[in-house]
């Protein structure tokens, strides 16, 4: 039941913020705002996108003290955009006002050797791994994994940077060399037969709602589609959900939840990483469930009940990349079933994530079908 708890519900009218203003900070806005509550942005950036949406924006670092002091008079319930935001910021203002999700899930996410440790011990399979913490265990870690393998930075990465391939020893000093011989962990590099993430929201009274499990195509290390229903095994659907709550409850979590997960070529589900925040994996939501993950985000730190997560129609999400601008905006709107977002990015930079589109059809194969159509076209 909502209500228990001091101060909750967070109702519309109140201020809510959020640490960071990309993509998911500005939708995250646009949700908050139609539900009608004030929104604060924090962000460094002057022309962040959800500057643009946010009743105020704070254009301050995420460390600047006396900013978060200013940020959390202002906010009634504040929340994340992405988990690289210092962990001593996020319990700096827990001193101050109500932050979702809390620092110590935060830094379990930020971190591939805790989140991994974290999954096993809350009963889910990371992939193989060794954790690398110094130079002299290169050889314990090739050892232990073999090859080929995947070498990743412990902290700080996304969309497939600071993490290489390498397919023999001396790969892998190199690799280790590249990254700044920081702490890292070298996985076994599995034969993916497709990737999945299930996305989880929990509030402050243990409620929880699970959406429809997405499976993702990746290119270059970047999602590319998200394509719903997935269409793999139910069995395995269901695994990486209840892998998702699993998480969530062990985490005492608040806030959206995103977890990514490989399936093998055996039919085997692997946890990969998670992600403490609304996924672009979860863009779909937007226009296929009757809740989008940013809404639920909203409700979750206001200490509302989950909204419905039922998916209404079958649907493709296609990212769109800097790499592809100017699009023909033409391919897209001529199409009747195509739901565009844009993120209010004026700089396209390749590999820049600028806008998604959603298509939404009767089955999951025609929504496929015009998604790569228009896709090519667009990049024609
Ligand atoms: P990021 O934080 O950049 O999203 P991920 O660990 O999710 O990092 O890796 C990005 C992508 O690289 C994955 O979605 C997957 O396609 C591929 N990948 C990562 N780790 C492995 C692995 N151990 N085996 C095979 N492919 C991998
Ligand atoms: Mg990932």
């Amino acid at each position: 039941m909502a209500g228990r708890l001091k101060g909750l519900p967070v109702l519309p009218g109140s201020t809510l913020g959020v640490l960071g203003g990309g993509q998911l900070g500005r939708m995250f806005c646009v949700a908050a705002r139609t539900m009608g509550y004030r929104v604060v942005v924090m962000d460094p950036d002057p022309v962040c996108g959800a500057g643009l949406i946010a009743d105020v924006h704070i254009q301050a670092d995420y460390v600047d003290r006396s900013a978060l002091e200013k940020m959390a008079e202002q906010c009634d319930v504040i929340t994340l955009e992405f988990e690289n935001i210092p962990s001593e910021s996020v319990r700096f203002i827990a001193d101050r006002t109500r932050i979702y999700p809390a620092a110590e899930s935060l830094e379990i996410a930020q971190n591939r050797d805790l989140e991994k440790r974290f999954a096993l011990d809350a009963g889910l399979r990371p992939v193989p791994y060794f954790a690398l913490m110094q130079e002299s265990d290169l050889e314990q870690a090739a050892a232990d994994i073999g090859f080929p393998a995947v070498l990743k930075s412990n902290t700080l990465g996304y969309d497939g940077k600071g993490q290489y391939v390498v397919n023999d020893f001396s790969q892998l000093r190199a690799a280790y060399d590249k990254v700044g011989k920081v702490d890292c962990v070298l996985e076994k590099q599995i034969t993916i037969h497709c990737e999945v993430s299930a996305i989880v929201a929990r509030n402050a009274n243990a409620e929880r709602a699970n959406f429809p499990v997405s499976e993702n195509q990746h290119r270059d290390g970047i999602l590319h589609m998200s394509i719903v229903p997935a269409r793999v095994d139910d069995r395995l659907a269901h695994q990486a959900i209840e892998g998702a709550c699993l998480l969530a409850d062990a985490l005492s979590y608040v806030g959206i939840l995103a977890v990514e997960f490989f399936i093998s070529d055996e039919g085997v589900l692997y946890f990969n990483e998670m992600a403490p925040r609304p996924h672009n994996s979860g863009h779909y939501t937007k226009d296929a469930c009757v809740t989008s993950q940013f809404e639920q985000q909203v409700r979750m730190m206001c200490g509302l009940t989950p909204g419905d997560t039922r998916l209404m129609s079958p649907v493709v999400m296609v990212n769109m990349l800097g790499d592809l601008w100017q699009p023909d905006w033409l391919e897209i709107f001529t199409q009747n079933n195509i739901k565009l977002h844009l993120y209010g990015k004026t700089e396209a930079r390749s590999g820049r994530k600028m806008g998604h589109f959603n298509v939404l059809a009767e089955d999951v194969e025609s929504a496929l079908a015009t998604a790569e159509e228009v896709f090519e076209k667009l990049t024609k």
